[in-house]
């Protein structure tokens, strides 16, 4: 089935009491014992399991194509747990360019607990190859990245990975299920900040980890998500189950309005350079049309001159809102560099855009006014 179908019928609730079409918020945090001490409907306390959470995380696992899901309160709490599944003195490789936060939980939380990591450019095969030490357990891979829609050859990363003894994981939080399935590629695990477009609305915040196989690195993590204790509330599993069922529609809109702006911001004399993996210029195009099935809602420009340029432009927009995240109907505009902080390797004059669902010609109006 396409992922349309799958996105419906996989958040489908058969309500056995009432017929409700909409599920039911289970706020229980525990739930009643049998007289002969069993639990008949297979949950005990609500941090090891309860029905919303299983409920999103099948729907995901069906997404993805994998075999299990492990749902937690954020992105960085996936992230964490995954890295948490190791042991202190292995090694993790990621990419240069990297969502922030995961080479800052890697420096302060993790770096410190014992795990090293390096970052490489992915780009560029030979240099990951050369970055495999014999301890290196896990390849983070990122595509599109972040800021700089960078895509990045899953396959070919996923077979470095095995061939050293190490598991691929994927961030797919830009791509989505709808756009790319790294399982279907070979990676072993694929993370996602659901808080983007999984939710879809700016207003829940969730993370996931999703299996391809059993495995003893899954039945750690789905231990260490339990005794952890990262995990979503009822309400916010409910959130994103219920964003679930429009993700394609959003997705694939999003998609083809970011593809006419990119195409009008790389024919504007004040632009310098536009990153959008659905330009036939970008460095990505060849790499993306062979992995995805459509170019994602994300991308980055930068303006003539430097950072004061770029503010002045994100200034006088209109439609677009100044703030950070993506994934959400509405389109925002951010100056990646100014939010990273002094470390940013970010170009100073770039700014990162998340294209909602206004219409195109709106869009490309209001940038076009704010870019005279
Ligand atoms: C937002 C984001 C994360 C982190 O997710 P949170 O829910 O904010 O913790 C990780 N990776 C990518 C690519 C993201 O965009």
């Amino acid at each position: 089935m396409k992922p349309e179908t799958v996105a419906l019928l996989s958040t489908h609730y058969y309500d056995r009491n009432a017929g409700a079409l909409a599920p039911p918020i289970y706020l229980s945090t525990t739930f009643e014992r049998d007289a002969d001490g069993s639990f008949k409907h297979g949950y005990l306390y609500a941090r090891n399991a309860n029905p919303n959470r299983d409920s999103l995380e099948r729907s995901l696992t069906a997404l993805e194509g994998g075999f299990a899901s492990v749902a937690y309160a954020s992105g960085q709490a996936a992230t964490m747990n995954l890295f948490l599944a190791l042991a202190p003195g292995d090694h993790v490789l990621i990419p240069t360019d990297a969502y922030y936060g995961t080479p800052a939980l890697l420096e302060e939380l993790m770096h410190p607990w014992g795990l090293t990591y390096t970052r490489v450019d992915m780009t560029d095969l030979a240099a990951v190859q050369a970055a495999m030490h014999d301890n290196t357990r896990v390849v983070w891979v990122e595509t599109p990245s972040n800021p700089l829609l960078k895509i990045v050859d899953i396959q070919a990363l996923a077979e470095i990975a095995h061939a050293g003894n190490a598991v691929c994981v994927c961030d797919n939080t830009w791509a989505t299920p709808i756009l790319q399935r790294p399982l279907d590629l070979g990676c072993d695990v694929v993370m996602h900040a659901t808080t983007k477009y999984f939710g879809g609305h700016s207003d829940v915040l969730g993370g996931a980890l999703v299996f391809k196989e059993d495995s003893k690195l899954y039945q750690r993590i789905r231990r260490l998500q339990s005794v952890g204790g990262a995990v979503p509330s009822p309400f916010e599993c409910w959130l994103v189950l219920r964003g679930i069922k429009t993700l394609a529609a959003r997705v694939r809109m999003q998609s083809e309005t970011a593809g006419k702006v990119a195409e009008f911001l790389s024919q504007h004399p004040h632009v310098e350079a536009v990153h959008y993996p659905g330009l036939p210029t970008d460095s990505g195009h060849e790499l993306a049309k062979k992995q995805m099935t459509g170019y994602g809602a994300m991308l980055s420009v930068q303006i003539r001159g430097g950072a004061d340029d770029a503010i002045r432009v994100a200034a006088k927009l209109q439609i677009f809102t100044r703030a950070t995240s993506l994934g959400g109907v509405e389109s925002l505009i951010e100056h990646r560099a100014s939010v990273e902080g002094p470390n940013s390797a970010t170009p100073p004059n770039l700014l990162r855009m998340s294209i909602g669902l206004e219409h195109a010609d709106d869009l490309i109006f209001d940038l076009k006014r704010a870019l005279e």
